[in-house]
């Protein structure tokens, strides 16, 4: 699998799931808003601002981050979504921006709202190994993110923050953080994601009816159509121009909403990506499983948290011949063609943290990691986690007054920078315990 289906580990609940108990439960409240839409909130209804710092001045700055999930920059810029490229031309772009690894959704949105890298954060891919459980999971349980998030600090400040995350594990994962939550409804089957039509309207519902300081919104449709578009691999990407059209629309209905509201002149809107996309065919697939289990010292010993473009090798043997079996598995891995690149997790660059395992291996730019099974475990043609799906549209635009217009930056902005450039927005002072990992971009 690429680590983006709808899975869960064996009679483990959904991060839905988890959602539904909790209402029943009365442990959250939901607050009516337009539309027949529902949006359930703990914070707010015992009284947004908890006592251990003090607010910020009542503010009428709003932040509005918008993630497109695997979208490339060149769809941006290439004609195929002529109202994100005004935005984006009129404001302040990054053109080399990047994705981090490893170059998935959880990961990357974690890395947003946190600023901090994966060894400090908990979350370095989508799927992982799970010791404790001696299953592959997705990271999607609230208790997984280990770090502070943007919202957290807004929320101590005494500001409104708000996740609209079209995604159930996204949904997950942030839980009850912000202090209004949309939970993604309708939610398709086997891509576990709202499109975006109804993920965009809950966006707009919120601006209306709680209006957050922050809002944190991801749109999947164009991730999920690319992920499924046979036609990927061909250079068509039939689907995926559609997906993009009618977001592009619905992203100018919110900047619509906003200026009409008089929000805009107020508002930082931040757009970017949290990876990009690759196209591999079925004679493209690299699976190390087999390989790993002719080694004598590596059979029966080796989990695989398959990421799409990235594998992530977990050793489960004895901790004395450790050492033996990472050279082992990153020599059998080197040899595979289709691998690009084989690292001992501990390498420097990498700073994903002992939950991505003992050894990272990625695939070329047009191919794909299918483990444990070569057939089933990824039949997908576009897949992404892996160097080619580094490269992210990313800019700032917005009518507050303090933001540049017209402006293009050489700067590589990564996705770790959307938590400080929010937090020096809204004047915060400081920064979380040990410093961001990111760069404010304002
Ligand atoms: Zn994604």
């Amino acid at each position: 699998m690429c680590g983006c289906g709808d899975r869960h580990a064996p009679g483990e609940p959904t991060p839905y799931d988890v959602g539904q108990a909790e209402l029943t439960t009365g442990r959250r409240t939901l607050l009516k808003a337009g539309g027949g839409l529902a949006f359930s909130t703990a914070a707010l209804a015992a009284g947004a601002g908890a006592a251990d710092a003090a607010p910020l001045a009542r503010t009428r700055k709003r932040v509005y981050v918008l993630v497109f999930d695997g979208c490339t920059p060149e769809e941006i810029s290439g004609g195929q979504a002529p109202h994100l490229a005004d935005l984006m031309f009129g404001g302040k772009r990054f053109a080399k921006a990047q994705s981090m690894p490893i170059m998935e959704t959880i990961p990357n949105h974690v890395m947003m709202m946190t600023g901090v890298r994966p060894d400090r954060s908990g979350v370095p891919a989508n799927s992982v190994f799970d010791r404790k459980l001696g299953a592959v999971r997705d990271l999607d349980r609230s208790s997984d993110l280990r770090a502070d998030t943007i919202i957290e600090r807004l929320n101590r400040r005494g500001l409104r923050t708000g996740t609209v995350l079209s995604k159930e594990y996204l949904y997950g994962v942030f839980g009850t953080r912000a202090t209004a939550r949309w939970e993604p409804f309708p939610v398709l089957p086997i891509t576990g994601h709202a499109p975006d039509e109804f993920t965009i309207n809950a966006a707009m519902a919120m601006v209306e009816d709680v209006d957050p300081h922050l809002m944190f919104v991801n749109l999947g449709d164009i991730d999920r159509f690319g992920h499924a578009d046979v036609t990927g691999p061909l250079g068509v990407k039939a689907l995926r121009r559609l997906a993009l059209a009618k977001t592009d629309l619905y992203v100018q209905r919110f900047v619509d909403l906003l200026k009409s509201r008089g929000t805009w002149k107020h508002s930082m809107l931040v757009v970017l990506a949290d990876h990009s996309m690759d196209w591999s065919t079925t004679n493209r697939v690299v699976s190390l499983a087999g390989p790993l289990d002719e080694d004598p010292v590596l059979r029966g010993r080796v989990q695989i948290a398959d990421n799409g473009g990235a594998d992530l090798l977990y050793w489960t043997g004895p901790s004395a011949q450790k050492e033996d079996a990472v050279r082992r598995m990153v020599r059998i891995a080197r040899a595979e063609t289709g691998v690009l690149s084989v690292f001992d997790r501990r390498h420097k660059s990498l700073r994903l943290g002992p939950q991505a395992g003992e050894v990272v291996a990625f695939c070329r730019s047009g191919w794909r990691f299918s483990d444990p099974d070569p057939v089933t475990s990824n039949p997908i043609p576009g897949n992404h986690g892996h160097p080619a799906t580094r490269p992210i549209p990313f800019f700032i635009n917005g009518g507050h007054p303090r933001l540049q217009h017209y402006a293009a930056s050489s700067l590589v902005a990564q996705t770790i920078d959307v938590a400080p450039t929010v937090g020096r927005f809204f004047g915060l002072t400081g920064a979380p315990k040990g410093g961001y990992d990111g760069r404010a971009r304002i």
